[in-house]
């Protein structure tokens, strides 16, 4: 936990920031906060900021006094298109990817996703919420990624990405795909890329994306998984310069 986030409605106007429960045990035992040391705080879809620790009630709770910054930071400009993974795998990715930084995450359908994947708790939203507050702690942002699960392919890429805001650069991961180099594109702006399920996307799905304008990028041969490839494929399209 590098950042300390609260939510909104932790937060009076004038009083001091108060930390209870994990937030306070975390502070008092692995922090060991002592009155004057200085926190990193973040509010949830908000701004980060500095807290500075007043002191620690009897109950446990501790009191801060916090600076915020005058904004949140900034949305990510990649969002991801997740073809539905396992469930256990999903679980771990939702902290991987709030602290790897997306705008906006699509759970989709795809071919060769087992149907029984969409029934399971990895996409309660309490779940989500919290494996993505995780990687949010972990990176130092407050922007919750919005999460939207789309149990059809077709309908998400013909009818609803159409109705966004533009993106400038679509891509569909796929290791058949001929190579195109990072380092040889211009400078992207909003971008979305599409990431296939554990068994790959079948040659229509490659089709229905490149007809919606998602050029295919590949790194190379080496098949990776899931969640390898989200890690690699967002950290060098950031790299690059989304
Ligand atoms: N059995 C599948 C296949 O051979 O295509 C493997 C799919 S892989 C576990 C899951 C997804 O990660 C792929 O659909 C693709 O989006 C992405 N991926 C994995 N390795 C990749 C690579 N070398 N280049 C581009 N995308 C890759």
């Amino acid at each position: 936990m590098n950042w300390l986030l609260l939510e909104p409605s932790d937060i009076s106007p004038d009083g001091p920031v108060v930390l209870r429960g994990d937030q306070a045990r975390h502070v008092r035992k692995v922090l060991h906060a002592a009155p004057g040391q200085r926190l990193r705080l973040g509010i949830v879809d908000g701004p980060l900021g500095i807290g500075e620790v007043l002191g620690t009630d009897p109950d446990g709770t501790i009191r801060l006094r916090a600076e915020w910054n005058p904004a949140p930071p900034p949305r990510p400009r990649i969002d991801l298109l997740l073809a539905m993974p396992r469930p256990k795998v999903m679980r771990r990715l939702w902290p991987v990817l709030a602290s790897l930084g997306v705008g906006r995450i699509f759970i989709a359908n795809a071919w060769k996703v087992e149907r029984g994947y969409f029934d399971t708790p990895a996409l309660d939203p309490t779940t989500i919420r919290a494996g993505l507050l995780e990687g949010l702690r972990q990176a130092g942002d407050t922007l919750l990624p919005e999460v939207s699960i789309h149990r059809r392919l077709r309908p998400l890429v013909e009818d609803v990405l159409p109705t966004l805001p533009a993106y400038s650069s679509r891509w569909i991961a796929h290791p058949d795909a001929a190579s195109t180099s990072l380092a040889s594109l211009p400078s992207f702006g909003r971008t979305l890329l599409a990431i296939g399920p554990e068994g790959g996307w079948i040659p229509d799905e490659v089709d229905l994306f490149r007809r919606h304008g998602f050029a295919p990028l590949s790194l190379g041969p080496r098949i990776l998984r899931t969640d390898t490839a989200c890690a690699v494929l967002l950290g060098l399209l950031q790299a690059a310069g989304a």
